[in-house]
Order: C-alpha cells, then sequence, then structure tokens
C-alpha cells in the first residue's frame, strides 16, 4: 500500500546557498543533514508542515545527482512515496510494467529502505518509494 507522499526531492548545486534560500522561503533552518556515502549525495531535510523537503547535493561528479544537475539543471528530482511494505510494491509495480532503477531496496538516507522506478516508465517522473526501518 502507498500511503503519502513522503518527501520531495530537490537538485541542488551547492548546499550553503541552497540552505539559506530554503531556510528564508520556508522560515526555518533544516532539521537534518546526512551524507549517503553509497549514492554520493549530500542530503538536507526540512519539514514544512506536515510536509519533507529534501535538498540533494553532489559528493562527486559520478553521483547520479551531478548527472542530473549537467542535463536539466538544478529543480525538482524526485517524488518520494512512503509505502507499509517495499517488497510487496516492488513486486506489485513490476506486475504492473514498471520498471525499476533497483529492485533490491538499499538504505537511504533518514533511516529508510528506498527503490527507486525508472521515470522512463513512469511519464518522465522518477519515482521513490521508502520504508522507515523500524
Ligand atoms: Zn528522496
Amino acid at each position: 500500500m502507498i500511503n503519502k507522499i513522503e518527501h520531495i526531492g530537490i537538485a541542488i548545486k551547492d548546499a550553503k546557498s541552497s540552505v539559506e534560500l530554503f531556510s528564508k522561503l520556508f522560515n526555518t533552518q533544516p532539521y537534518k543533514k546526512e551524507s549517503v556515502v553509497s549514492e554520493k549525495v549530500n542530503t538536507i531535510f526540512f519539514q514544512v508542515g506536515g510536509n519533507k523537503i529534501e535538498l540533494l547535493e553532489a559528493t562527486s561528479s559520478e553521483s547520479a545527482i551531478a548527472k542530473f544537475i549537467e542535463k536539466k539543471g538544478e529543480g525538482i528530482h524526485h517524488i518520494a512515496f512512503d509505502v507499509e511494505n517495499i517488497f510487496e510494491e516492488i513486486k506489485r509495480l513490476k506486475s504492473e510494467g514498471f520498471v525499476f532503477i533497483n529492485e533490491e531496496p538499499k538504505h537511504g538516507a533518514d533511516n529508510k529502505l528506498i527503490a527507486f522506478i525508472h521515470p522512463k516508465s513512469s511519464n518522465g517522473v522518477l519515482i521513490e518509494l521508502c520504508q522507515e526501518i523500524k
């Protein structure tokens, strides 16, 4: 079951200036900063009412975020949905014809198991499924 939008991910070039910008926009400071070494990204989380915004900064030119910015520029990178059971959702969505970037859930930021659906199978939108690790 898909419960709700968990967060929206935004690709940024520079954490320092973007944290300043989004702190002004939301009138609050980020509540968490976390590096995901395996993904070569720094993540920065803002809580906005009941919603979360994740800023993603590449730590290497090899990072998917660096490649995204090179192609499309900064901006909305993905929408993440909170799921009850990520393994079941992957199975269900694969049977519906969705193509996953990683079919095996991996550890993401913010204590989550995550899997990405390839944007070519979802109208150009990169979709992240995430399940909180309890
Ligand atoms: Zn995300």
